[in-house]
């Protein structure tokens, strides 16, 4: 395959190539990794600049529903979209909860949109990294908005958050009591509340839901990269599209205001750093359950087993000789 083609046509919006680059990314084959990589580096510096909105809710609270009639309304005005998801369930039990083209019908279907579901691989850190590269891919094709949807499983929500401008946490009307069911970690990191369902019998519910929510995010310590009011509670109904619009516009004055301020890009960098470290710890891992290195460390682990070597001693070892700690990781600096 010919790398620097596959960019240059992906660059030009080609919507096969960035379906295929995207494929060379998810691939779990060692020999497509090197093209992988070379293709990132090779669609870096574009200067498009995509907004990334993650977008987090349990099942059945109206998310490809709201993705649907949310990615339709930016698509009518002449924005593209790309839906992209997390879903750490899909590679586990084979079944995926997100990300299913059907869900998302009308979408589907329109030539600014693009929707692709998650990358099955076995565990979250493998699934998150091989959809930020993806995220790369889709800004780097021109995409203007990027949606990354998730479920509230594990930690899935707090990495989308990692790669995104934004992120949104999808609820629905619900008693007052059931507040406390949100954990706080996730409130902290959402920048909108959209109370879903606001519509029919539920309506009433849903703005008593709306402002229990606006409550609880006024005690949260205010967070630097927040202009006053944010993070904000609003309701919407993805069935009536109602409050889409609004939604929208909160979406974007955060983000202008965060461009404005320094924020975003700053984000921005803490997100590259992460990830970053997030590859050494994994190609580390990688590394480790690898020949020769697996053998050696079968070795050592039978001497401190035996009581021949300690574990600090036998683990000191291993790093030393396989690892190259110490002197060579002092000259790359
Ligand atoms: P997901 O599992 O979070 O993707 O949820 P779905 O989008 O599949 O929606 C689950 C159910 O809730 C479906 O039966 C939808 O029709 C319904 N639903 C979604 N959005 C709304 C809404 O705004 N109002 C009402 N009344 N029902 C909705």
């Amino acid at each position: 395959m010919d790398i620097s083609d596959l960019a240059e046509r992906l660059k030009a919006g080609e919507r096969r190539a960035l379906a295929r680059a995207i494929t060379l990314v998810e691939s779990q084959k060692p020999e497509h990794r090197t093209g992988a990589t070379d293709l990132l580096e090779a669609v870096k510096d574009t200067d498009r600049e995509a907004l990334r909105i993650g977008l987090s809710g349990t099942p059945g609270v109206g998310k490809s529903t709201f993705i649907e009639a949310f990615g339709m309304m930016l698509t009518g005005q002449g924005l593209r979209v790309a839906v992209l998801a997390v879903d750490p369930s899909s590679a586990r039990s084979g079944g995926s909860i997100l990300g299913d083209k059907t869900r998302m019908d009308r979408l589907s279907r329109e030539p600014r949109a693009f929707i692709r579901p998650s990358p099955s691989q076995t565990h979250l850190g493998g699934v998150a990294r091989r959809t930020r590269e993806a995220i790369d891919l889709c800004e780097a094709a021109g995409f203007d908005v990027i949606l990354i949807e998730t479920v509230g499983v594990g930690q899935s929500e707090t990495v989308v958050a990692e790669m995104s401008d934004l992120f949104l946490l999808l609820l629905a009307p619900a008693g007052g009591d059931e507040l406390q069911g949100v954990k706080r970690g996730i409130m902290e990191i959402a920048d909108l509340i959209l109370i879903n369902k606001a519509d029919g019998d539920l309506k009433a519910t849903a703005q008593r839901t709306r402002a229990d929510y606006g409550g609880a995010l006024r005690l949260l310590r205010k967070r630097p990269q927040d202009p006053e009011g944010f993070p904000k509670a609003l309701t919407v109904s993805a069935v009536e599209e109602s409050g889409l619009g609004a939604a929208w516009d909160e979406m974007q004055a955060l983000a202008d205001w965060r461009r404005e301020t320094g924020h975003f890009a700053g984000r921005r960098a803490e997100q590259a750093r992460y990830w970053f470290e997030a590859e050494v710890r994994e190609g580390l891992l990688a590394r480790l359950r690898r020949e020769p290195v697996r053998g050696a460390m079968r070795t050592l682990a039978a001497q401190v087993e035996a009581g021949e070597l300690t574990a600090a001693a036998a683990a000191e070892q291993l790093l030393q000789e396989y690892l190259h700690t110490g002197d060579r990781a002092v000259a790359i600096g």
